[in-house]
């Protein structure tokens, strides 16, 4: 009975470790905003069992545009690069858009690099 129930756990467990692993390349498309997120993710879910597909899956994951994310040159938050009003504290924004218009990984540069620029 109590050894049943830790085989339980055991495969329970397993059982979370393996979808972990195996939608890997879907969780680091999400992270990095990829467009291609959505064939990574039908890429992953329906080859990902051969190791080919999940391979694959995760170069695509890795490659691939990031959506467009600017920064509200008022509150700092991050907007949609096309937005014309920002949505957290409703300045309108210039023509150019969403003030610094850049890709994640720069907009998260110019985020720690602002504070030493305003001294
Ligand atoms: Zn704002």
């Amino acid at each position: 009975m109590f050894g049943d129930f830790w085989s339980f756990i055991q495969t329970l467990v397993l059982i979370l470790v393996s979808c972990f692993i195996y939608f890997i390349p879907y969780m680091v498309a999400s992270y990095r905003r990829s467009r291609n997120t959505l064939w990574v993710f039908i890429i992953n879910l329906f080859f990902g069992w051969s190791l080919i597909g999940w391979v694959a899956a995760l170069i695509m994951a890795f490659m691939g545009d990031t959506y467009q994310i600017g920064q509200c040159p008022y509150c700092m938050s991050y907007i949609n690069s096309k937005a014309r009003k920002c949505p957290f504290c409703c300045e309108w924004l210039d023509a150019e858009g969403g003030g610094n218009v850049k890709n994640n990984a720069a907009a998260e540069d110019t985020a720690k690099a602002a504070p030493e620029a305003e001294r």
